[in-house]
């Protein structure tokens, strides 16, 4: 390991499931759920996976977490290879890697006190779990240690998720995973939760992969935004670039949704045409090819591979290859 080495790298990830059916129940197809991802995160950095439903993020995650096998590629953690460890060592690696889910309603045990449900990642780690340990938790998250007594139902949906964070810190995580975490929160809960995480970052030097669907939310949070689409990344910057100077058209798309607030201002709205195509047979060539605004005949019949396009900034669309080609009309 060295001083620079990022703490997480994913090379050219891969995640197809088989569909079984027919008389003998073999495969008949396969969902391209996420086909061939590469990215790393530092520690005390957030990178956020972002792209609509069925784009693959949230497989990204899992396959990091090892919730399953990886169809092909890998995954490694301080430069040691986790995606094919033996169970005992796994063990101990997830310790360093937690996850926070979207619902804080569903994603705590109903029938836990909150001193159980901290108390419970700390025994499986075999790590000191007595009242000091579950407070220090409550503390970090800013939540009372007189809360530990009561059960999930007795919080708000944003004390719920402050809960589920203190979960993931619990065995001394140095990468959380989360997975749309504020999506289902209030927007001033919301907020507060993402000030939360970045107070925690500060604190304790974590990496984050922040999943999610909606730009604005990563707006405040990210240091780096990779952009996925249909199981690939399309467009992987720093925050500053993504926001002032994207070159994908459908990072272009994404960025004209985000909402501002000056009701005066002038937006020039991207509306896609038509659904996200199906990962069990995504187009040739482009797999944006069928919604993109700029489609030319190359688009339908050569892949586009992500190139660098500046420092830090890779984009994967045959428009960055004509001079002043990424400047989309209407949009820059
Ligand atoms: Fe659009 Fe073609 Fe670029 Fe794909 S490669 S994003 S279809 S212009």
């Amino acid at each position: 390991m060295t001083a620079d080495r990022p703490l997480l790298e994913v090379n050219d990830l891969k995640k197809h499931f088989p569909i079984h059916g027919g008389l003998l129940g073999g495969v008949t197809a396969k969902v391209y759920a996420v086909d061939g991802v590469s990215f790393d995160i530092r520690r005390g950095e957030t990178l956020s996976l972002v792209g609509e439903s069925g784009c693959g993020k949230s497989t990204v995650g899992k396959a990091i977490l090892r919730l399953f096998k990886l169809t092909d590629g890998e995954v490694r953690l301080d430069g040691e290879r986790i995606d094919n460890m033996p169970a005992g060592k796994l063990r101990m690696m997830r310790k360093r890697i937690q996850v926070v889910f979207q619902d804080p309603f569903s994603s705590l045990n109903p029938r836990m006190k909150v001193r159980d449900i901290l108390a419970e990642p700390l025994i499986n780690f075999g790590m000191p779990h007595r009242a000091a340990e579950i407070g220090a938790l409550m503390d970090k998250v800013r939540l009372p240690r007189d809360a530990i007594n009561r059960f999930p139902h007795e919080f708000s949906g944003g004390q719920r998720q402050r809960i589920g964070i203190a979960r993931a810190l619990a065995p001394g995580a140095d990468l959380i995973i989360c997975d749309e975490a504020v999506s289902a929160l209030d927007v001033s809960v919301k907020a507060q939760i993402i000030n939360l995480l970045a107070d925690l970052q500060d604190e304790l030097g974590l990496a984050l992969l922040f999943i999610s669907h909606d730009l604005a939310t990563v707006e405040h949070l990210t240091h780096r935004v990779a952009v996925m689409y249909l199981g690939k990344i399309v467009e992987l910057t720093d925050r500053r670039t993504l926001f002032a100077r994207s070159h994908h058209p459908y990072t272009r798309a994404l960025l004209s949704a985000v909402p501002v607030p000056d009701p005066l201002a002038k937006r020039n709205r991207i509306i896609l045409k038509g659904d996200v195509p199906s990962p069990i047979n995504p187009p040739s060539g482009c797999r944006f090819h069928t919604r993109c605004p700029f489609v030319f005949d190359r688009c339908k019949i050569e892949e586009p591979l992500l190139r660098s396009v500046g420092v830090g900034h890779m984009s994967a669309c045959h428009l960055d290859e004509i001079p002043g080609g990424q400047v989309v009309p209407g949009t820059a």
